[in-house]
This record gives C-alpha cells, structure tokens and sequence, in this order.
C-alpha cells in the first residue's frame, strides 16, 4: 500500500486546505494511506505526533477554510543535509516514500533537493546503525509532487497558483471599500499590496479596480522621470472629472535603477500635487479568508492529480509540479518551473526588464 504524505510549506495561502483535502480523499479513494505532515518540514524532522495519517472524515469541511489547518513553517533544519536526515528517518519509521508539498518556490526546490539526496540519506541511515538493510529495502526512491500553493502567482509554467485568485478578489474588494471613501472626499489613496519579484496582484487588483496608477517590479519606471509621469495622469484624469485617484504600488516596486519605490515616497509626489492623500498597506488581510470557487476548484483538480502522479511516478521522471495552463491541469517539470521562475527575478537584477516581460510571457506557454 503506498502511503504519502503531503504538507504545506512557506506562506500561507487560500486553497491550501482544499488540496490537503483533495490528496487525503483521492488518496485513500486510489487505495493509499495519506499522511498529513504537520508544520512544513518541521513535521519531517520532527516526526512523533506531527506525522498523522488521515481518515476521510478529517479533512471534513476544509474546502471552505482558509490559512492551512496543517500548519506551515519555514524550517531552518530542513535547510541542512543533518535536518533532512533526519527528515528520511521519521518518513521510513512511518513507511512513507512519497511527498506531495503544497507551497511555494522555496518549498519545491527543498522538495526536489531532498529527492535527488534520498539514496545517500538512506545508505547514511545504514552506515550509521540507524537502520538495518533489510529495513530501507523498500525504500530506495522517494517521489516528490509539487503542488504550488501562492498568492504572488510568481511560478512559471503555471497560469495560476493556488490562492492567487482569492487574493485577488480580496484586494479588489479592499480597493471598492476605499474608493466609496476616496470619491466622497475627493482623495487619492496609495494602496500597498504583496508581490516582491512578481507584480500579478498589483497589475490585476489595477486592472479590476480602474486604478489611475500601477508600480509592479517588471516594468519599472524611468528614475528620476516617474514622479512627473505620476502627476501627469493623475491630474488628467482630475481634469477630466474623476473625485478619487488611486495608485496601486506592489511591494516590490523599483524604478529603472532598481531603487525600490515606497508608498511614502509616491503619496509624497501625490501631496505635492495638491491632493488629500493616504496610504492604505492592505498587509496580511491579503492571504485571510476562505478561498474563492475558483482556487477550490484548482485546488482540488490539482490535488487528485498530484496523486495520480505519485502512483504514475518512475525513478526516470523528473519529479512534476502540476500546474494550469490555458484551463488544462498539466504537469511539468518541477526543477524547469523553479528555474524559469528565477530566471525573471535575475533578469530584473540586471536591469533586462524586456527579457523578465518575455521570461514571464513564455512561462505561460505549452
Ligand atoms: P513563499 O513563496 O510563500 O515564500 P516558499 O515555499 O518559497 O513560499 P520558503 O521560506 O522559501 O517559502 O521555503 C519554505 C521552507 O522550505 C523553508 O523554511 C525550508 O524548510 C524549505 N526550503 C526552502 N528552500 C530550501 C532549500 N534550498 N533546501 C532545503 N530546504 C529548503
């Protein structure tokens, strides 16, 4: 009987309980115990009571609740080969030899890492008396699946990531609330959301909410020239008879020096020009609440698939992160969408924001 177990890693996001849910019932549908790794990886090196196999009623009412009810963490130990050693020993102690890991680029590539140091960890666990040959037999590959759970939407090769949608919808209801109070006294409102390399949330909660102006990291600003750029449009559309003005900054925005830009600096532009100006740093309201139908909905078709690759899986396969593109759930390979993914952070390091606009284009192709 194949026993996985699956956990969620890094920050948490909407839709994260509903894979959990979908991998405990599809797995046990498909015939395989599903262990739930309480914590992230802290679960692994842990072990004991954070390593808990699951009945299909405990995952009851998760798809409409929000945050992980597993846990997550960022665990220090798992960074180290010691830590992950010991992360090998509790997964054989239980009989586990597959991982499906709902989180984000750093979680995934930790995931990949640990598979590719799977044989060496269990030859050491022989080496060093921990455990007998006889005992790892079974256990000679580990299968690693990654679902991506995020509300940047930062991964390549995927359209959208778990949670993504449900941030979204979140930041535009935050933007509606404050326009009704920004149009009543005329004010401007700067508007801080997440997003460190990727502008997705910034670009989209702009585009649904009709913002006047939007700073995301891929298309940085000209230094020096964005403050009258900003001016420029706020007061055409002033002068064209808009009450409120609304500038959506993402967390990560740079001008073309890669300077970061902060709301205080753009509600300091805004003052000048005259206008009422506050600013509004929507902060971890952006990852609360339930998950919208949409990441329900993804969440699910990815978790039951994210199984079925376990079962599919071969030592020869590269290890898959499932992913959505053009409305298909597909897999592809993890470490590929990982390196893609930081291949646009390094292309805005370096000031090549054309190739981060093509890097992050491409990554949405078959
Ligand atoms: P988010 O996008 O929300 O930040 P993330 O998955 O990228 O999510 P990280 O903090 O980078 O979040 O990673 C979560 C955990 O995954 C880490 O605390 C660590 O335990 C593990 N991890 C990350 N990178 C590695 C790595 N290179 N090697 C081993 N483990 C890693």
């Amino acid at each position: 009987k194949k026993k996985i177990g699956v956990m969620t890693s890094g920050g948490d996001a909407p839709g994260m309980n509903p894979a959990v849910r979908a991998v405990v019932r599809a797995g046990i549908f498909l015939g395989c115990d599903v262990f739930a790794v309480y914590e992230g990886y802290e679960g692994l090196v842990q072990g004991g009571d954070l390593l808990k196999k699951m009945e299909w009623g405990d995952v009851r009412s998760f798809l409409s609740l929000g945050g992980t009810n597993i846990g997550t963490a960022r665990c220090a130990a798992f960074r180290e080969r010691a830590g992950r050693l010991v992360a090998a020993h509790n997964m054989i102690l239980n009989g586990i030899d597959a991982l499906i890991v709902c989180g984000g680029d750093g979680s995934l590539t930790g995931a990949d890492l640990f598979r590719s140091e799977w044989p060496s960890l269990i030859e050491e666990l022989v080496s060093t008396g921990k455990l007998t040959k006889e005992e790892v037999a079974p256990y000679k590959h580990l299968t690693i699946v990654g679902l991506v759970g995020s509300i940047d939407n930062d991964m390549s090769s995927t359209d959208a990531t778990i949670g993504a949608y449900s941030s979204l919808e979140r930041i535009t209801e935050m933007v509606d609330y404050i326009d009704a109070t920004a149009t009543s006294h005329s004010r401007a409102f700067v508007v801080e959301v997440m997003g460190r390399h990727c502008g997705w949330l910034g670009l989209m909660s702009g585009i649904a909410t009709g913002a006047d102006f939007i700073f995301i990291p891929e298309r940085p600003p000209k230094a020096g020239e964005w403050q009258q750029e900003l001016k420029d449009v706020c007061s055409r559309h002033r002068a064209k008879g808009r009450r409120k003005t609304t500038v959506i900054v993402a967390e990560g925005a740079i001008d073309s020096e890669l300077n970061p830009i902060s709301s205080e600096e753009v509600k300091n532009v805004l003052v000048e020009l005259g206008l009422d100006t506050r600013i509004t740093t929507l902060g971890h309201v952006q990852r609360g609440g339930t998950a919208v139908a949409y990441d329900r909905m993804l969440a699910t078709l990815q978790g039951v698939d994210a199984v079925r690759a376990v079962l599919e899986s071969t030592p020869d396969i590269p290890s898959p992160m499932i992913g959505v593109l053009e409305n298909k759930i597909v897999r592809k390979p993890l470490v590929e969408a990982v390196k893609l993914t930081k291949s646009v952070a390094d292309a805005i390091e370096s000031k090549d924001f054309d190739k981060a606009m093509a890097l992050r284009d491409s990554s949405f192709e078959e």
